[in-house]
């Protein structure tokens, strides 16, 4: 599936689940102004799962992406060094997902996990108020690629058998 229908599935999920939440408020206050966050997040997890090829759109954003993250983290910090070892941690990461198989693990369970964990201590350690909520909100654009890709690749299968 192309980059834009990852997009579509996954603008659709943000869909439900913010009416979700919205009809059925969770314990914790959820604010309803940090929705952009929640869909930037949304979007950037229906794609991650691609950064295992190299010619996929999200590969190739997410390199200047990790520059312009060590920039607002320089911004909002003034801490030079840290600024840089983030930059330079995830351009790294970037690069070596990339050398993997495509459709591999990113696009299995263990990515899944590894994804949600990394991106909730991301959001708690920033202070966030809500960093389950954002979290949700990743995990639900991640699960919407995985589901995407196996729904398409099963058509492909069956209309091949015809
Ligand atoms: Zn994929």
């Amino acid at each position: 599936m192309l980059y834009s229908g990852h997009l579509t599935v996954g603008f659709i999920c943000f869909c439900i689940l913010v009416t979700i939440l919205f009809l059925f408020p969770l314990q914790q206050t959820v604010s309803f102004k940090d929705m952009p966050l929640w869909l930037i997040i949304c979007l950037f997890g229906s794609l991650t799962p691609d950064l295992d090829h190299k010619h996929s759109k999200i590969h190739k954003w997410s390199y200047i992406g990790s520059i312009f993250s060590g920039c607002v983290i320089y911004v909002l910090t003034r801490e030079v060094y840290q600024a840089l070892i983030i930059t330079i941690l995830l351009l790294l990461i970037v690069f070596l997902l990339s050398k993997l198989k495509h459709r591999g693990i990113t696009h299995h369970a263990p990515g899944f996990i590894i994804f949600t964990a990394l991106l909730y201590i991301a959001f708690y350690l920033m202070d966030f108020t809500s960093p389950i909520i954002i979290t949700m909100f990743g995990a639900i654009g991640y699960l919407s690629h995985l589901f995407a890709d196996y729904i398409s690749t099963s058509m492909k299968v069956r209309a091949n058998r015809k």
